[in-house]
């Protein structure tokens, strides 16, 4: 798309800042230097700035989002950007790392602090650029090819990373590379079948049961978990993106008692920059009958798996803003900021409850909530697509038992995002009614169009449902933009 400033007008505005500052020996900053964007590329400058309106206008009830603060939106566009330095803090490949080597070993020691590990049994690697690639590293570090691997199934509320795949096709690369055979939830009380898993594992012998979710709102039994890994000789890895922030306030079942291996996104609940972590056991594994000790071999591979394995340069930036994050995490405000995530989740679930809504497994003890609209003859494509129209974020999401993945039955919500903006309980149920409203005309358009969800998408589109839904849109918005948002002077 080309800016709508004409060349000529274009050169013009801009020649000047080209030139950029000038020193007083008359020496200027060269090309583009120290253009602001706005200038510089009027493109993408005018689309960040709707991205920011729609981050505002709206409700974000995306579980798995959040909003940065300021210092850590800040962190991630310093010039820590431009350096390179792949190998780790004194073993580095490249020279002037002596900054970065200092900035690693903060982000490694907070990261310790923050979660209350001893630096004698926990070591951790914060150079994973995402979730995901994280979770990549460890199978690759400690699972051989076409080695066996548990997680909770994708529709079941684990995560694709985890080996998700159907009867047509392996979709995630870690059901290419390696053997995953998923665990499930009982479809009547939504809650994991861990009886069925200790059966399967019995059979399979996985050499790693993960244990992680993405849409699944209670704790996870940890302890049970350790007992069917022990039964197998197998590695134990919680998977804590969702609630790592949780963790760390000390609000939600702690994996770090019982797994070898804890992996991490930072952006969730923890509210730091878009980024990976990965902590692993040192020392004593277990004694032996004959007294003798088995010792934790993670450290080497898990860091060699990293980098040079799977990736080159540190994103020394994201390192930058996790470490921020981290030591807002140890602040007393987020014991209380990730409380009230807890508390405004139960507070939407039950008010949704109240209005007749089943939610899946009858509430939650974290930060997300699945609601089950085959009750309401409803279902979560429909739901989601009229919310989206009502500048109401949120996700289509399988419920236990769904026959289909294409064809969800839910909604998943999380309460992170909108109390990072201090949405307090009394807020969350103005929420719930705006949902209700949603739905209830989601249930309208449905009565009045065809089976097919192009037909109830045309019914959406016609001026009568366009009205209604934007006087809605309209309540929404001016409730959402009362409400302050995290870095709001940052682009
Ligand atoms: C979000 C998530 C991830 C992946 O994170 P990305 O940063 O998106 O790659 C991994 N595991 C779980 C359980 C998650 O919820």
């Amino acid at each position: 798309m080309s800016s709508s400033i004409s060349p000529a007008k274009k050169r013009a505005k801009t020649e000047p800042d080209n030139m950029g500052e000038t020193l007083a020996n008359g020496k200027t900053s060269p090309w583009f230097g120290d253009q602001p964007l706005e200038q510089n590329d009027p493109d993408i400058y005018n689309i960040i700035l709707k991205e920011k309106d729609r981050q505002r206008r709206g409700l974000e009830l995306i579980a798995s989002e959040n909003f940065a603060s300021k210092a850590v939106l800040e962190a991630l566009g310093s010039c820590l950007n431009n350096k390179y330095s792949e190998g780790y803090p004194g073993t580095r490949y490249y020279g002037g790392t002596k900054y970065i080597d200092e900035l690693e070993l903060l982000c490694q020691k907070r990261a310790l602090e923050a979660f209350g590990l001893s630096p004698d049994k926990w070591g951790v690697n914060v150079q994973p650029y995402s979730g995901s690639p994280a979770n990549f590293a460890i199978y690759t570090a400690l699972v051989e090819p076409h080695g066996r691997i548990m997680g909770l199934d994708l529709p079941d509320g684990g995560h694709l990373s985890h080996g998700f795949m159907t009867d047509k096709r392996k979709v995630s690369a870690t059901s290419i590379f390696f053997e995953s055979m998923p665990y499930k939830v009982d479809p009547k009380s939504g809650l994991i079948n861990y009886e069925q898993l200790q059966v399967n594992a019995k059979l399979f012998h996985p050499k790693l049961i993960i244990a992680g979710i993405s849409c699944y709102s209670r704790n996870l039994d940890y302890a049970k978990l350790r007992e069917i890994a022990d039964e197998n000789n197998a590695l134990l890895l919680a998977d804590m993106a969702h609630v790592s922030g949780l963790v760390s306030a000390g609000l939600v079942a702690n994996p770090f008692e019982h797994c070898d291996l804890v992996s991490s996104t930072t952006h969730k609940t923890l509210r730091g920059p878009r980024a990976g972590i990965i902590f692993f056991r040192k020392g004593v594994r277990k004694v032996l009958k004959d007294g003798k000790e088995e010792m934790y071999n993670l450290e080497k591979p898990i860091n060699e798996a990293v980098f040079p394995g799977l990736q080159g340069g540190p994103h020394n930036h994201a390192i930058a803003g996790v470490a921020v994050a981290l030591k807002q995490a140890m602040q007393p405000e987020f014991k209380t900021y990730a409380s009230e995530v807890i508390a405004n989740a139960r507070v939407m679930a039950k008010c949704l409850m109240d209005r007749g809504y089943d939610i899946v497994t009858g509430g939650t003890d974290t930060h997300l909530l699945l609601l089950d609209l085959r009750s309401k003859n409803l279902d979560g494509n429909r739901a989601d697509k009229v919310l989206e129209e009502i500048s109401i974020a949120c996700n289509k999401n399988t419920c236990p038992g769904d026959k289909s993945a294409l064809r969800p039955s839910g909604l998943r919500f999380g309460t992170p995002a909108l109390t990072s903006r201090n949405l307090k309980a009394e807020d969350f149920e103005k929420v719930v009614d705006f949902i209700d409203r949603g739905i209830a005309i989601a249930l309208e358009i449905k009565a009045a169009s065809g089976p097919l969800l192009k037909e109830f998408m045309a019914t959406m589109a016609t001026e009568e449902y366009q009205k209604k839904l934007a006087a809605l849109r309209d309540e929404v918005e001016a409730f959402a933009t009362k409400f302050p948002l995290p870095g709001k002077d940052v682009l």
